[in-house]
C-alpha cells in the first residue's frame, strides 16, 4: 500500500499515518521527522535545513528529494509506505512522480485530511514536547496533559513548546501551507485514487480510510 497523506499543519497527518502504519504494516515517512533528526545529528543536510525550519518556511526541494529518495530505498519500504508531509509543493509532486516512475512504483491512495481552522490552531498551540533530546515525548495541554504541569511523565525533564509551534510561527506555517501546499489538492483532485476525509475524531477518520482502501 503506497499512500500520500495531505492536509494542513495540525490537521492530524502524523496521528492518522501512525495508525495506518500498524494496520497495513508499512512505514510512515515524515519529511519533518527526517529533517528534525538530521538537525539534531548536526549533519550537512541538517545544517542546510535548520534555518528554513526555524522560521516555518519550506526547506528547498533538492534537500527534501535527497531525504525522500534515500528513505524510499530502505528495505522496510518494499511493502509500501505513507508519505506524511511530502509532497508539499507542486514541484515536489512532479519530482515524486518522476522518482516513482523510475522505480516502477504506483500509488494506491492520495488522502486529504480536513478540519476547521480554529480546531487546527488549537491543536497546534496546545502541543508540548519533552526537552530531553533522547525522549521527545509529546503531550497536549487539553487532550493528553502530563501528570505534572510542564514536566515529562517519562523522564521528568521540562516540557517546552517547539520553536515552530509558537503562535506567530504557526500563523506563518498556515500561510505557507495555503500558498504552496493547498494548490496540490487541485493538482491531484482528478486522480481516481484521490479523496478528502474529515479529521475531527481520529478513530472515525481511520475507519473511513480503511473502508475506502479495503473496498
Ligand atoms: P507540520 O507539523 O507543519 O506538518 P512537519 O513536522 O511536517 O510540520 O515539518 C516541519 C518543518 O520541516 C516544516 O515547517 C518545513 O520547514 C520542513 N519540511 C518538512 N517537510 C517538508 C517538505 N516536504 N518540503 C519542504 N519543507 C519541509
Ligand atoms: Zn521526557
Amino acid at each position: 500500500m503506497r499512500i500520500i497523506m495531505l492536509g494542513a499543519p495540525g490537521v492530524g497527518k502524523g496521528t492518522i499515518s501512525s495508525e495506518l502504519t500498524k494496520l497495513y504494516n508499512i512505514p510512515q515517512i515524515s519529511t519533518g521527522d527526517i529533517l528534525r533528526s538530521e538537525v539534531s545529528k548536526g549533519s550537512e543536510i541538517g545544517k542546510k535545513a535548520e534555518s528554513f525550519m526555524k522560521g516555518g518556511g519550506l526547506v528547498p526541494d533538492d534537500i527534501i528529494m535527497e531525504c525522500v529518495e534515500s528513505r524510499l530505498s530502505e528495505d522496510d519500504c518494499t511493502n509500501g509506505f505513507i508519505l506524511d508531509g511530502f509532497p508539499r509543493t507542486i514541484a515536489q509532486a512532479e519530482l515524486l512522480k518522476t522518482l516513482l516512475h523510475r522505480k516502477s512504483l504506483s500509488l494506491n491512495a492520495i488522502i486529504n485530511l480536513e478540519a476547521p481552522e480554529d480546531l487546527i490552531m488549537r491543536r497546534l498551540t496546545s502541543r508540548r514536547t519533552c526537552s530531553n533530546p533522547s525522549c521527545q515525548a509529546i503531550f497536549n495541554i487539553y487532550t493528553k496533559p502530563p501528570k505534572r504541569d510542564g514536566v515529562c511523565d517519562f523522564c521528568e525533564s521540562p516540557l517546552v513548546q517547539r520553536e515552530d509551534e509558537k503562535e506567530e510561527v504557526i500563523m506563518h506555517r498556515l500561510r505557507v501551507y495555503k500558498e504552496n501546499t493547498l494548490p496540490l489538492i487541485e493538482y491531484y483532485k482528478n486522480e481516481p485514487i484521490f479523496f478528502s476525509i474529515p479529521c475531527i475524531d481520529p478513530k472515525e477518520t481511520v475507519d473511513g480510510i480503511r473502508r475506502r482502501l479495503d473496498s
